[in-house]
């Protein structure tokens, strides 16, 4: 069931209007959704403001470029000053999760004993966070890939980490009948990707939730120390015309904008919420890197799960490998060369496969800062620490590893300094020995987190670990902003999982 026909999309806005909830939650990624859903099934008239509008297959392209300039914030262009970054933030109902590549992921206890011991949590682990985890993995039907759809991309990482002795799993996914297109990143046309706009928003819909599309929130308001709600205004979808203003009143404002626009939003209020000091601040990455294998056969990269393979193998080092598929044109931006040379290596996509890693890198840290005059596009930036650019060199050294162990015969590696292709593990050697500087790599991350970050004490950090501000008692953030450090895993299913126990405790207080 498509949610489009069952919220209100830009044209259905004729003038200024003011509405009421009891929680009005702004976003509607997987952390919102999930909020909405949650107090909506326990009977509170909650209001979900989206600035995206909602897709149906029609709507989505399969060109990549076409595809991020109508999904993505600043066309998908979006980079960090300081250390370049480039990251894909969403614009949809659904959020990230309409374009991502339903990648489900527990982090493992000791990622949580980091957050507790640096972060001041009492409550804050697997053991509190599995019921969370297990209500969200049944409602949307989280499991592991099944082979039938893995494709020979995939199913050689598997191989290749077999060869050597390194653990690797099917990917855990929210799909139901995924066909193995590799279409996530542009949009799943078979509707197998339980997205939000499917999945959580419906269901809202069900329980009575009122969703607005097309709506930018501009500002929470506050008076006497209390969240009274947001205001903003209508804006159009892919050119963000504002027209007219809207208000929402509410006894609850649950922020889950994501971590780069809810900073924004929150010092566009006043610089609200942040006796702290931390608002904005504190920003992570997973930085992510992929290399290209090339096969002696035809691997028919076209077919198979996006991400349908991983290794958590190395997960205490720093680094998670997984598979890796987005539209070709979006890959071609990876190979090395222009004109005749570039076109020579493009004949090889069909004998390729892409593999990533994704590291934590906890010191590398940036900021969200709210640029003057009415954009509310952040100004970011982030600097990759040199402590942690070794862990990336290491990751890229085992990718390298595994592709020769699955019996590719050269690979791309994508990196500065070294050789373009490389043709055996032993000219891959470089890639282990070398010292490698942050600006080498050419890294990206869609995994962002941290920016108003959970801290037991109110001076150190924006909200608690239940997600309530530290400053205002009905005003809560819920979306990855408020890890207190990276998840070392894909965020989605963690965002969710904290999510759904926010839900609880906004429950109990309207
Ligand atoms: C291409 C891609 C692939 C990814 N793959 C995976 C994966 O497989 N697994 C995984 O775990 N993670 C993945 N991620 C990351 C994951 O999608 C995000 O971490 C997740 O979506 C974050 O959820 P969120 O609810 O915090 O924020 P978002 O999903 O960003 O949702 C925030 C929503 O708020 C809306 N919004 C923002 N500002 C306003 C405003 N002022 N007014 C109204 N609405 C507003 C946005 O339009 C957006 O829809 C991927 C991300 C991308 C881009
Ligand atoms: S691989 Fe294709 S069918 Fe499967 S969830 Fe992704 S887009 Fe949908």
């Amino acid at each position: 069931m498509s949610a489009k026909g069952q919220v209100r999309v830009f044209s259905d806005y004729q003038r200024d209007f003011v509405e009421s909830a009891d929680v009005v939650v702004v976003g509607s990624g997987p952390s919102g959704a999930v909020v909405a859903y949650e107090l909506a099934a326990l009977g509170r008239q909650v209001v979900l403001l989206e600035e995206g509008p909602p897709f149906t297959p029609d709507d989505f392209e399969l060109d990549g470029a076409f595809s991020m300039a109508r999904t993505m914030r600043e066309a998908g262009l979006r980079t960090t000053r300081g250390t370049v970054i480039p990251t894909m933030q969403a614009i949809a109902l659904g959020g990230g999760s309409l374009v991502n590549s339903a990648i489900c992921v527990r982090p493992p206890e000791f990622v949580f004993e980091g957050w507790r011991e640096h972060f001041e949590l009492r409550q804050t682990g697997r053991k509190e966070l599995d019921p969370h985890f297990d209500a969200v993995e049944a409602f949307l039907g989280i499991a592991p890939t099944p082979d039938e759809v893995q494709g020979q991309r995939n199913l050689l990482f598997r191989d290749g980490c077999d060869a050597l002795g390194i653990d690797s799993e099917p990917i855990a996914r929210n799909v139901k009948g995924c066909r193995g297109s590799g279409e996530c990143f542009t949009g799943c046309r078979a509707r197998a990707k339980q997205s939000m706009d499917i999945s959580y928003v419906p269901a809202a819909i069900r329980s009575g939730a009122k969703v607005l599309t097309s709506v930018q929130v501009q500002e929470v308001r506050a008076e006497n120390g209390r969240a009274t709600g947001v205001q903003g205004q209508v804006v159009e979808p892919f050119t963000g015309r504002r027209s007219h203003r809207f208000r929402i009143d509410a006894r609850a404002v649950v922020l889950a904008a994501g971590c780069m626009a809810t900073p924004v939003i929150l010092q566009k209020s006043g610089n609200l919420a942040n006796r702290s000091g931390q608002v904005g601040q504190n920003l992570q990455f997973h930085p992510g890197l992929a290399v290209l294998g090339v096969f002696p056969d035809r691997v028919h990269p076209g077919f198979g799960a996006t991400q349908g393979y991983q290794s958590l193998h190395f997960l205490r080092e720093g680094f998670k490998l997984e598979t890796l598929w987005a539209p070709a044109a979006v890959l071609a931006v990876r190979f090395p060369g222009f004109g005749q040379d570039l076109k020579r290596r493009l004949a090889d996509v069909p004998y390729s496969a892409n593999w990533d890693a994704i590291a934590s890198c906890h010191r590398s840290l940036g900021r969200v800062r709210a640029r003057r005059g009415p954009s509310m596009d952040p100004i970011l930036s982030w600097h990759f620490h040199p402590e942690d650019v070794p862990t990336v060199g290491r990751a890229l050294w085992e990718i390298a590893r595994i592709f020769f162990a699955a019996g590719a015969r050269k690979i791309l590696p994508g990196v500065h300094g070294v050789a373009e292709e490389m043709h055996s593990l032993e000219e891959a050697e470089v890639l282990r020995t070398r010292a490698f500087k942050a600006t080498d790599f050419v890294t990206a991350s869609n995994h962002a987190f941290c920016s108003t970050r959970m801290h037991g004490d109110p001076a150190r950090g924006v909200v608690d670990e239940l997600g309530r501000s530290h400053d205002l008692p009905n005003l809560y953030v819920v979306d990855t902003g408020i890890f207190p450090r990276c998840s070392s895993v894909n965020p989605m299913l963690t965002a969710m999982a904290l999510a759904h126990r926010s839900s609880g405790v906004i429950a109990d207080q309207v």
